[in-house]
């Protein structure tokens, strides 16, 4: 008989659980708490769109374009790209779904993205992004605004220490053509010690030399010359009013002339969050402004400016989350007492008391069960008890325990988890009856 194969999990995919998938849900907690409070509204859109979204946006030389991108004919005939990020998604969906009634948006979704990457730590090929969008705003409060969020977003996830908000200017048209060829003057005149992709950059995108992480091409790119020297008025005041802006928010930011962005979109405003807590894969937050980037893709001219976050480095920097403990372990010994059970956790979970059950082994085990959970209560349900109409609850930071009527179980326990006392209850330590309500 053939053997069957175990089924694998495919490289560069996850399977998140236990202390990961926690760290995972409190980054998307702190973030959706947090967007909230700046009034950023939820979206939902594809996880798959039509490749052209992805390659007219992000530029057909970007590496997520040219190398990345999960693209499949679908069985209609379709070109269809998993989709590789959001921002070219919601841009696309603007269009679609005639948002333009509602601009300016400000938007946030998160999800799984899809990129063909090389894994290594903190690199998969399905991982998962926060992004927040400002469109149709080309005032620079918009940049400052989504920055002002991102940093907080860090704060209240307790790293903002170690990571730095890295901010340049990537000019206007004007500044770029000029920047463009100041560049290319530049690289042009160190060729030889450019890399092989630095040479096919240079043909089709010169300004990705910057972003090159080839040693050879850092000694070059970093003798490079700034964008300063070409910004135009109306750039450089755009570029001031953004710094100004964060400074008056009380934002940490430093410039650093050589950031460029992997895609092709952006004007104005580009910026990264960088960790060196990360090696190589410290970019934790990044994004832009993209001006042209609806009207690339057919619709009406229309500003915005937008980040994205991986959901998994956050979560590796942040400090391990506590696991969330249940109130009550309902411990039934015997067949009558299992029944009994069914209907007290029914009853306890419909009254919004977290509780589950320990039906295994001898008492000691459910015991050590419901320490294990983090139970604040265990409910024991022993035949003795049942006859006489009664549960006995043992309060587990204590050892402390009472009866309590079975009818007034879920009432006992609410006042109990609610801070107040049992009434007229019999507290015993250990059988010895000591006095009253369990002592707080
Ligand atoms: P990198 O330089 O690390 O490849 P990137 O510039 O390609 O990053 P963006 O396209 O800006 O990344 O995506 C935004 C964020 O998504 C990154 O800052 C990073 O935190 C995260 N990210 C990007 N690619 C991956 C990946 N393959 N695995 C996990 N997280 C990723
Ligand atoms: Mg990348």
């Amino acid at each position: 008989m053939a053997r069957i194969e175990t089924p694998k999990r495919i490289r560069g995919t996850q399977d998140i659980f236990g202390d990961e998938q926690r760290r995972f849900a409190h980054v998307l907690d702190a973030f959706d708490r947090v967007r909230r409070l700046y009034c950023f509204q939820r979206v939902e859109i594809p996880v798959f769109e039509a490749t052209g979204v992805f390659a007219r946006s992000m530029g057909e030389t970007s590496d997520v374009v040219s190398k990345e991108m999960y693209t499949f004919e679908d069985k209609g005939g379709d070109l269809i790209t998993l989709r590789p990020e959001f921002t070219a998604g919601i841009c696309r969906a603007y269009i679609t779904e005639g948002w333009q009634q509602y601009a300016p948006m400000k938007l946030v979704t998160s999800g799984p993205v899809f990129r063909y990457e090389r894994p290594q730590k903190g690199r998969f090929r399905q991982f998962h992004q926060l992004d927040a969008e400002i469109i149709g705003a080309a005032e620079p409060a918009a940049d400052v605004e989504l920055l002002v969020l991102a940093d907080q977003l860090l704060h209240e996830l307790g790293i903002a220490d170690g990571v730095t908000l890295q901010l340049n200017t990537l000019g206007d048209a004007e500044t770029r053509d000029a920047w463009r060829a100041a560049l290319v003057a530049h690289f042009e005149a160190h060729k030889d010690q450019l890399s092989e992709d630095s040479l096919t950059r240079l043909e089709k995108n010169p300004m990705r030399i910057l972003d090159s992480k080839d040693p050879g091409d850092r000694v070059v790119a970093d003798s490079a010359p700034d964008i300063d020297a070409y910004l135009t008025e109306e750039a450089a005041a755009f570029f001031k009013a953004v710094t100004d802006g964060l400074d008056a928010a009380g934002v940490n930011w430093t410039r650093n002339a050589r950031l460029v962005r992997g895609l092709d979109y952006y004007r104005h405003t580009a910026f990264e969050f960088v960790t060196d807590r990360l090696g190589a894969q410290g970019t934790v937050l990044a994004g832009g402004r993209y001006d042209g980037l609806i009207g690339n893709l057919g619709g009406p001219e229309t500003a915005g400016v937008g980040w994205a976050a991986g959901v998994e480095r956050l979560a590796m920097l942040i400090e391990e989350p506590t696991a969330g403990s249940v109130e009550v372990v309902v411990i039934p010994m015997g067949d009558a007492a299992n029944l009994k059970a069914q209907s007290i956790l029914a009853e306890l979970r419909r009254d919004g008391i977290s509780a589950d059950m320990a039906f295994r082994g001898n008492m000691k085990r459910r015991m050590q069960k419901a320490d294990a959970l983090g139970a604040r209560y265990a409910i024991i349900l022993g035949d003795d008890e049942l006859a006489r109409g009664e549960a006995a609850v043992k309060r587990l930071a204590d050892g402390t325990q009472q009866s309590v009527p079975l009818d007034d179980l879920c009432d006992a326990m609410w006042a109990q988890i609610t801070g107040d006392e049992f009434p007229d209850a019999v507290t015993t330590v250990d059988d010895e009856v000591v006095k009253g309500p369990f002592q707080p």
